[in-house]
């Protein structure tokens, strides 16, 4: 029930809403915010709202900063954790948008909307479901996060042993005021990580999910004196921390992926997108999985990638085919974590994909050991590429890659690597407690 701009004022008015946070991200998935109290909002719905583009990473320089913020009324809602009697507040997510109303081609939302829109022309819809995880670390009695996890129970463990079991319900009650549909919500592997699903829906609303998924993880844990991170690999020798990504397209609104007389239950469509993946899967990990912590994940023996390669149920390589069929039958890209920016994410994963179907790109036959223990003369018969084993590598890649730069826009694609190569600059510079107590007395 999307609503039109008359109906948010309307809404807005109904429900008592004195701040509305105009919302965007930045290009590197930062959430940001420009609060408005109600009196301005007819001027935002109409896109007049200026800000300084300048201040916003990866977005303009400074001798032509003006920007517009443009809100989507279908996104209006309500912060369920901020009502009182001084009134309520909300949220419009925004498009950016140039001094003279025209998109601006560097916005991450904007990235989105043009892929599904070259998808939309082929008379496809992408469906995404992601699983986004994250670790409950406690806080000092100053209230700042501190290293110290705040339990030590294991998958599905239940309560009394997992204390953000509360946390965790209480996020799952608030997204559904928000118009979530929770499907599952458990203790995942490692101590103190936890995983919320929420249901599949179109692309575009499904990364506005994400953003509102993100603030609400981190807004009730801190109301538990937890603190919330979705830092990818905060311990070694435990599992880390994913945004797995389930995907499908729809045709006619049918499963375009599903076709029952094939031997796996999948179409064509679904090959060729594999394909792709497989394909173009090493240019996205810098998008996809964007700090230098997210290539600690990729070690075998956790439940991570560590090859290019795809399964059906084999949840080792880079692809695995779940086992549902019919309208559940997905593609599950098993890399991305929640430091990718996941406009930009999505619109890079579609985009691989899409160059599958429309290059006609069969994928490799799909591989059903353990791909932890590949040795390298099998790697090397079936052809199979090992995912870049840290940022670096990625950042190479991805610098390579045509189809990042194309789907991008030059904007993005050199500010996102000329930033992104800087931090692993500075990563690389440090001397690493590690190394000192390696090599301290050894050398
Ligand atoms: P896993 O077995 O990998 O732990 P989960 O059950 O945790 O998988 O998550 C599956 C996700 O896939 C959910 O978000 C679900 O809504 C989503 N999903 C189901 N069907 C589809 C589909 N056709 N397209 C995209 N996502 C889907
Ligand atoms: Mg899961
Ligand atoms: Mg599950
Ligand atoms: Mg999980
Ligand atoms: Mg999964």
């Amino acid at each position: 029930k999307a609503l039109s701009s008359d109906e948010v004022i309307g809404r807005a008015e109904a429900d008592n809403v004195r701040f509305i946070n105009l919302q965007f991200t930045d290009i590197f998935g930062k959430l940001k915010n420009l609060a408005i109290t109600t009196s301005q909002l007819e001027t935002a719905l109409k896109g007049q709202i200026m800000f300084d583009g300048s201040s916003i990473d990866g977005y303009k320089r400074v001798e032509e900063s003006d920007m517009l913020l443009k809100p989507d009324p279908s996104t209006f809602q309500i912060f369920p954790w901020r009502t009182g009697s001084h009134g309520n507040s909300a949220r419009l997510i925004c498009d950016v948008c140039n001094i003279d109303g025209t998109p601006f081609t560097g916005g991450p939302r904007n990235i989105l909307k043009k892929v599904l829109g070259e998808l939309k022309e082929q008379g496809y819809d992408y469906y995404v479901g992601p699983e986004v995880e994250f670790f409950l670390f406690e806080r000092d009695e100053k209230g700042n996060p501190i290293t110290k996890i705040h339990d030590d129970a294991g998958y599905f463990d239940a309560a009394p042993t997992d204390l953000g079991e509360d946390a965790r319900r209480d996020i799952c009650l608030l997204l559904e005021k928000m118009g979530f549909e929770i499907e599952a919500s458990h203790h995942e592997a490692a101590p103190g990580q936890h995983e919320i699903d929420f249901k599949y829906d179109e692309a575009l609303a499904t990364a506005d999910k994400i953003t509102t998924f993100k603030l609400a993880v981190k807004t009730i844990a801190k109301q538990h004196g937890l603190h919330a991170t979705f830092m990818p690999k905060p311990f070694r020798g435990a599992n880390g921390t994913c945004m797995h990504i389930n995907q499908s397209l729809f045709k006619d609104g049918k499963n375009a992926f599903y076709d029952e007389e094939d031997e796996l239950g999948l179409s064509q469509e679904a090959y060729y997108f594999i394909g792709g993946l497989i394909e173009h899967g090493r240019e996205l990990a810098a998008i996809t999985n964007a700090s230098v912590n997210s290539y600690k994940r990729f070690v075998p023996g956790y439940e991570a990638p560590t090859d290019v390669a795809w399964g059906i149920c084999n949840r080792t390589p880079l692809i695995r085919i779940p086992g549902s069929r019919g309208v559940a039958t997905r593609v599950e890209l098993r890399n991305p974590d929640p430091t990718a920016n996941h406009y930009l994410a999505l619109a890079v994963i579609l985009a691989a994909g899409l160059d599958g179907i429309n290059n006609k790109i069969s994928p490799p036959p799909y591989y059903d050991g353990c791909a932890y223990e590949m040795d390298e003369e099998t790697r090397k018969k079936k052809g199979i590429k090992r995912f870049p084993a840290s940022l670096n590598e990625a950042l190479d890649e991805m610098e390579k890659s045509q189809l990042v730069r194309k789907t991008l826009g030059d904007h993005v694609f050199n500010t996102y690597l000329k930033v992104k190569k800087q931090e692993w600059r500075e990563y690389n510079e440090e001397i690493h407690q590690w190394e000192l107590e390696k090599y301290l007395s050894l050398y």
